[in-house]
């Protein structure tokens, strides 16, 4: 880690900077000792007794206080000033001749290593050097990390924290990764070079299989791999129901390498382009001309297909780390400065993104969405915006799009759907994020494997406001689309025609099976099949109505 000089009048914030990654290391200790509350009790004392120490060491210790005086006295930035104190602690203890305190060196280190991520927020580098067919068990991995796997070389990752609908798990799945995350057991379990299986479906991780498990996971992995093939001969069909509806299916993207699975499976468009991808694993941030080469080959690629690119996304468990120096951590990050939010404050991020996407809109239809809207008035900033950076452009001879493309808003917050009508006299068409509308009308967190047994997309709170924002669309004559992990799950599929929705966006790897549920489906009767399900007030009772629909129950 470079060392920087910090100039005096920064000095407090560098402190409090370092005081903030202590924090939150410390946070991240305690919830890891909240899971090794469930092991056997032999494990739970040797991993409480590090995670104590560990503690310890975060508290107002000889490291804490160190590196706090060095960034005081020798004006150095908090990462190099935290390197500069471990190396001396490592010293002297060394010097000691003393193989206790030898040992302690290590778990100095591995703190120091914490507070270093916590301050640079950087991804776990190295997993190119990992020998093909390797599993990764970690702690937890951040969506920049895992979007550094290759999915030939790596076999998949399971996790200690995390929930199915986070982001990182999100990325795992359009990458086509299995991943199994939020597996409290994993502590102590797993040693380097045991056989694991991981069973992304169900959720469950097998360490050291029997011969007799290892072959029935290797027969139900060819019979999964028939069916993708099967699936696959779908690609030129229609996604058309039995009463001859047809449903635009399209792709969501996470990175522009997914390219070739959207057109693959024939998606009818990119419907969520998440361009935080072009933020990820790098120190500066991407100017205007690297965003619109990226989208221009993405628009090409479609050829003519609509591309939905969403505005700069960050913020909860999605961080950029380069874009600390914009974002203060917040209280509570769900509901901080974040998305559309953060867009509207530094201008200048959204100005270059929007520029980029007008400049990319010359070389095929491209549609603009902005996340965690919640007001029309936001949506209105973003008009102004657009149109004065399209006059800059014009002024320029640079070639965009006329009429200028559709403005549109993710409703993924309680308060945006239940203010449907008003978004859409406000904006072009709507595209319903089921994933953070469950987080926040039910106030479960996506990527906290403590409540994820909580999170429930059938609870009829969620199903009536995305009822209400279908027709809200409706009465606006705007179009409306559902890209959450909702629309890639065929049992979801009857429901969400039922309820009106004619367009999904999904993970190219789900695309073929909703395909599929879809030609099986009859509207009338799916439509019949969520009216009796909207009367319902139990999320279990819907739940059962829905599989026995889908021929489950
Ligand atoms: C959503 O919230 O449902 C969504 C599609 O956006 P993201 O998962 O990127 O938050
Ligand atoms: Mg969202």
């Amino acid at each position: 880690m470079p060392e920087s000089r910090v100039p005096a009048a920064k000095v407090g914030e560098e402190l409090s900077r370092f005081e903030r990654a202590v924090a939150a290391a410390r946070r991240q200790i305690q919830k890891l000792k909240s899971r090794a509350s469930g092991l056997p009790p032999a494990a739970k004392e040797e991993i409480g007794y590090l995670l104590d120490a560990y503690l310890q060491m975060l508290s107002d210790s000889r490291l804490v206080r160190g590196v706090l005086s060095r960034i005081e006295t020798d004006r150095v930035n908090a990462e190099s000033a935290v390197q500069a104190e471990i190396s001396e602690i490592a010293k002297s203890f060394e010097a000691m001749d003393d193989a206790y305190l030898a040992a302690r060196v290590q778990d100095i280190r591995e703190v120091g290593n914490r507070l270093v991520r916590h301050l640079t927020k950087a991804p776990l580098q190295g997993f190119a050097l990992l020998p093909e067919g390797t599993v990764i068990v970690a702690e937890d991995l951040s969506p920049a990390d895992t979007a550094l796997m290759d999915p030939h070389q790596i076999a998949g990752f399971t996790t200690l924290l995390g929930g199915a609908e986070s982001h990182t798990a999100i990325m795992a799945r359009s990458l086509g990764l299995p991943a199994v995350v939020g597996v409290s057991q994993l502590f102590g379990e797993v040693r380097s070079g045991k056989m694991i299986i991981l069973d992304g479906s169900a959720g469950q991780v097998i360490v050291d299989p029997t011969p007799e498990t290892l072959s029935d996971y290797r027969r139900r992995k060819r019979a999964l791999d028939k069916e993708r093939q099967n699936l696959a001969r779908l690609r030129r069909l229609p996604a058309v129901t039995k009463d001859g509806v047809e449903i635009d299916l399209q792709a969501n993207l996470e990175l522009p390498r997914e390219l070739e699975n959207a057109l693959s499976v024939g998606a009818g468009g990119i419907g969520l382009l998440r361009s935080e991808f072009l933020y990820m694993n790098r120190d500066d941030l991407p100017g205007e001309a690297e965003q619109y080469e990226a989208l221009r080959e993405l628009v090409e690629g479609m050829a003519g297909r609509p591309v939905t690119v969403r505005t700069l996304d960050v913020g909860g468990d999605k961080l950029a780390y380069n874009l600390a120096g914009h974002i203060e951590e917040s209280v509570n990050p769900a509901l901080g400065l974040r998305a559309i939010r953060l867009s509207l404050k530094e201008r200048a991020l959204l100005e270059t993104q929007l520029a980029a996407m007008l400049r990319a809109g010359a070389h095929g239809p491209i549609r603009i969405l902005l996340p965690m809207i919640a007001t029309a008035g936001e949506v209105r900033q973003v008009r102004e915006i657009l149109k004065k950076v399209a006059t800059r452009l014009r002024r320029r001879r640079v070639p965009i799009p006329d009429p200028l493309p559709p403005l549109g808003v993710m409703i993924e917050v309680p308060g945006a759907a239940l203010s449907a009508d008003a978004l859409a006299r406000a904006s072009d068409f709507f595209s319903i994020g089921t994933n953070d509308l469950t987080m926040y009308t039910l106030a479960i967190d996506r990527s906290d494997d403590q409540v994820a047994h909580l999170y429930n997309p059938l609870h009829p709170a969620v199903l009536r406001l995305i009822q209400f924002t279908t027709e809200a669309a409706f009465r606006g004559r705007i179009p409306v689309c559902l890209c959450g992990e909702m629309a890639g799950d065929p049992r979801y599929t009857p429901l969400l025609l039922g309820l009106g929705i004619r367009d999904l966006s999904m993970a190219a790897v789900s695309l073929p099976r909703v395909k599929q549920r879809i030609r099986s489906i009859d509207l009338i009767a799916a439509t019949r099949r969520a009216n009796l399900i909207m009367d319902q007030a139990d999320a279990g009772r819907i739940a059962a109505l829905l599989d026995d629909f889908n021929g489950l129950a």
